[in-house]
């Protein structure tokens, strides 16, 4: 047996079931890594709570009435609300909150004996203010490095997922993707991660950033991993969610292993251009020839809207957090200014207090947009370039099954290298974005290694509810390549 931080999801649910080893075994193992919070990954850990779902586990393992990944332990990114942990959304604002209830992602992967799939919770995870951000460094409660060179970003906003996945200590997390946040710190960290089809996973119980986007997802080291967890993950939520989908929960492992003999794989031109790294395009080349050795066809295809995609979003990301926001004013949730002196005076000071620079920036623009006069100038116009830009991936599928490019135009970069230019991140997201604006299904994967060492990641969009073909075709190239084993250095 591998020491248990080292194996993945399906070793250890193997291991478990088999009584290698006992629940409590493994969550100690986890719990003794997480001392002193490498790479700040976490904001909520305890131990009592998590060796308590342990115990459960073990007993229901040892009366045969386990769920399928059960004893398994899972973290959970921080704007997933929990009842035995703190939630935060990595801000000021919601300090010392603790939610009433789970969100139902987190309940679905929980407790068997709630008919979850038996994980056992480890903590939350660190995380860009409301998600909010390309690199975790617009939490309030401090950057998160990456495993892989402590000097750089883990990306963003689920960098406490990603950087806890890649530094084994957790087998798997949950993420949320508004416009990249699974693919892009999977991407950077050297780990797999997938978004389903909006509406596919329930968004109850996630706090919302811009709700016509959000959806969460498994972040984990293999595509099998992910496979697993996207499985008790998805399904629908109709009566607490009112985007989720009628669309039967599917047991994504079934599929895995199919050939992808004659998959054509569309190669997205704009997605190669002038802004991609030479380090990125060469792994991304690699990657892709190792596809076509497995049988697959590379077929050129245009998404000609795809820089489009950064106004467009970042109109409608912040349009909708300046609506979803509004909730945070001092009277329900967290924090509330000490001295005020009426009603506004309190709303005032509580958000000048809690929110931090993105948060307030997000929420201005989204404001203004919004505004009369401005409403049809930006807005409006956004809304109908959204539309077009999942038109062109409809058209784009009628040559392709599959798409592939980069996450991101990088590597990880340096923290701090875009200290007072907020823009600069917002262009790294271009790659992502337009899967997001369209609701589509996207992953990353490993694809090798760039500049200075780092991971670069593959993102492969597939059509509406063709999770499992996405997963099939990562989980074909993991078996064939040894990029998603590589660790970091010590670790
Ligand atoms: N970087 C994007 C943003 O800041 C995406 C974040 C996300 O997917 N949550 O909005």
């Amino acid at each position: 047996m591998n020491s248990l931080h080292d194996m993945t999801v399906a070793e250890l649910a193997q291991a478990l079931k088999t009584k290698q080893v006992s629940a409590v075994e493994v969550a100690t193992g986890f719990l003794a890594r997480l001392g002193g919070n490498p790479h700040n990954a976490f904001l909520d850990i305890d131990s009592e709570v998590t060796l308590a779902q342990a115990q459960a586990s073990d007993a229901r393992l040892a009366a045969g009435t386990a769920g399928p990944l059960e004893g398994v332990p899972v973290g959970h990114k921080d704007v997933f609300v929990t009842r035995d942990f703190a939630t935060t959304a990595g801000s000021k604002i919601l300090t010392g909150y603790r939610s009433p209830f789970d969100a139902t992602l987190v309940q679905k992967l929980g407790a068997s004996a709630l008919g979850g799939a038996g994980m056992v919770t480890l903590g939350k995870l660190n995380c860009d203010e409301f998600a909010m951000g390309s690199a975790n460094e617009n939490s309030a409660f401090g950057k998160v490095t990456n495993p892989w060179d402590t000097a750089r970003v883990p990306g963003g906003s689920s960098g406490g997922s990603a950087a806890a996945v890649a530094a084994r200590l957790t087998p798997a997390a949950t993420g949320t993707d508004t416009g990249g946040s699974i693919r892009q710190p999977a991407s950077f960290c050297g780990i797999t991660g997938i978004k389903p089809t909006y509406g596919r996973a329930s968004r109850y119980g996630m706090i919302a950033y811009a709700s016509s986007l959000d959806q969460g997802g498994p972040m984990a080291r293999t595509a099998k991993d992910c496979a697993l967890l996207l499985s008790a993950m998805c399904g629908p939520d109709l009566d607490r969610d009112s985007t989720s989908l009628d669309v039967p929960a599917e047991d994504f492992t079934a599929s895995l292993n199919g050939s992808i003999e004659g998959l054509r794989i569309g190669v997205p031109k704009e997605f190669f251009g002038e802004g991609l790294h030479a380090d990125v395009r060469a792994a991304l080349d690699a990657a892709l020839s190792e596809y076509e050795k497995l049988g697959a066809k590379l077929v050129p295809i245009s998404l000609p809207r795809t820089e489009l995609s950064i106004p467009v979003y970042y109109i409608i990301a912040p349009a909708e957090a300046s609506s979803n926001l509004s909730r945070f004013d001092g009277v329900k949730f967290g924090h509330r200014a000490k001295d005020y002196t009426d009603l506004v005076d309190m709303y005032k000071k509580t958000r000048a207090e809690g929110f931090g620079n993105e948060v307030k920036r997000r929420i201005m623009t989204g404001a203004y947009v919004l505004s009369h006069g401005y409403y049809d100038a930006y807005y409006l116009q956004a809304q109908k370039i959204r539309r077009m830009i999942a038109d062109d991936f409809q058209n784009a599928f009628k040559s392709c099954d599959v798409i592939a490019g980069p996450v991101a135009p990088s590597v990880a970069w340096k923290l701090g290298e875009n200290a007072g230019d907020p823009v600069a991140d917002y262009l790294a997201d271009i790659f992502t974005l337009p899967a997001s604006l369209a609701g589509l299904p996207g992953m990353s994967l490993p694809a090798g290694f760039g500049a200075h060492g780092m991971p670069v990641g593959m993102q492969l969009i597939g059509n509406y509810f063709q999770e499992a073909q996405l997963l099939n075709a990562a989980h074909r190239l993991q078996q064939a390549t040894d990029w998603h084993l590589r660790k970091p250095e010590g670790i």
